[in-house]
């Protein structure tokens, strides 16, 4: 059959899972919790799976839409329109999509950093833009150069893509980045597609920093959230999309052709979930022992850790062991010593010279030490 689509390839999580599973091997390659979401939220689901299983509302119901709103003004203390503002989606994948479907045009540009996400790049050729892939130097930390950034604009580029914390690197943005990107923008009509998902996951004290609280880059945002990593519930496929009125609207009309409304029990029980902070408020320190016990468990390890200040990922560069190419490595110890990572020169257009293994520490300590002490063999 001939494809009608670009190149797009199959995703490295599927292939990376599926080896794991093949070998049974401990999978730290796809990003998703070892471990199951609280009994409160599993009652919750029961609860509302009595007389709550019709087509939701398009946008989402309005409950949950007001427990979003309500969790957005206390954790950044901005006010958003339940009605006209917040769209329940499913899955930060089809706020990712709907999002660059609704504005760009053929022959846009969209830029992103690598390693990026690898829904950013087909998404947009998908769309019929132009994906503009810009480097992140790994000695920098990762770090967005703003003055690149300034260069790599044209009269063509429509939207970028933001993405704190940032997988696979764990790197995070901090206030002064959303200055410098604000400075840049000032006086184009360029839209950020702001990639969220891990929001509630940052580590060492630091605060997340939103483009919610920059108000100049709020007005041109979509801010992609996912349920999917602030309650361990990556197979509900539950997520958010805020955004203003404008961009909204269209956002919605692209949503409704894809799927229309998201599943009604999931959406009660985390409008529930929303109104009990301590759940989102516990995360960062419960991934950073985490990310803290698989560190120390890699201490006396050949591999070099990468610092990791948020998501539940960690990269480590293992150029004193092997110069085998990630991609290669990535399958061999998941087939030699049972540990699947994620080889991150797939997130890149073109890989730079480095070795880098991507491992998710989103396991419970048994799985992570036991990874651990394998990887600390080799
Ligand atoms: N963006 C990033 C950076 C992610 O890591 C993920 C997946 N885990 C997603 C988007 C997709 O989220 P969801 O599973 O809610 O579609
Ligand atoms: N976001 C997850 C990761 O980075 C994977 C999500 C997926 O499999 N699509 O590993």
């Amino acid at each position: 059959f001939a494809s009608k689509q670009p190149n797009i390839g199959t995703t490295i999580f599927t292939k990376m899972s599926a080896l794991a599973t093949e070998e049974g091997a401990l999978n730290l390659s796809q990003g998703f919790p070892g471990f199951d979401c609280d009994p409160v939220l599993q009652d919750l689901l029961a609860h509302y799976s009595k007389g709550h299983n019709q087509y939701a509302p398009m946008a989402g119901i309005p409950e949950l839409r007001n427990s979003i709103a309500e969790k957005t003004k206390l954790v950044y203390d901005v006010n958003l329109s339940p009605i006209s503002e917040i769209t329940v989606v499913s899955g930060a994948t089809e706020a990712l999509f709907a999002a660059i479907h609704c504005c760009v045009h053929p022959g846009d540009e969209v830029i992103m950093f690598d390693p990026s996400y690898d829904a950013y790049d087909p998404i947009v050729r998908l769309a019929g833009g132009v994906p503009i892939h810009l480097t992140l130097k790994t000695e920098n930390g990762f770090r967005i150069d703003f003055e690149e950034l300034a260069r790599a604009i044209t009269p063509k580029t429509r939207a970028i893509y933001v993405n704190t914390p940032h997988n696979p690197t764990g790197a995070i943005w901090e206030m002064e980045d959303l200055n410098s990107l604000a400075e840049i923008l000032k006086g184009t009509a360029i839209l950020l597609v702001s990639d969220e998902v891990y929001e509630h996951i940052v580590f060492d004290g630091k605060q997340h920093a939103s483009v919610l609280l920059h108000p100049e880059l709020r007005k041109r945002s979509f801010v992609c959230g996912s349920f999917g990593k602030t309650y361990h519930i990556t197979g509900w496929k539950m997520g958010y999309c805020l955004a203003p009125e404008y961009l909204t609207a269209e956002f919605r009309k692209l949503h409704q052709w894809v799927t229309f409304s998201s599943a009604t029990p999931l959406q009660w029980a985390l409008t529930d979930m929303l109104k009990m902070p301590k759940y989102w408020q516990e995360l960062s320190s419960f991934y950073q022992q985490k990310r803290d016990l698989f560190a120390k468990a890699l201490k006396g390890s050949k591999f070099r850790l990468l610092p990791s200040q948020g998501s539940f990922f960690q990269c480590v560069d293992y150029s004193e062991i092997s110069q085998e190419f990630d991609q290669d490595l990535a399958v061999r110890l998941t087939k030699e010593i049972k540990v699947a990572s994620i080889p991150i020169s797939v997130f890149y257009e073109q890989p730079p010279e480095q070795r880098i293994l991507r491992f998710c520490f989103a396991k419970t300590d048994d799985v992570l030490i036991e990874a651990a002490n394998r990887l600390s063999k080799l």
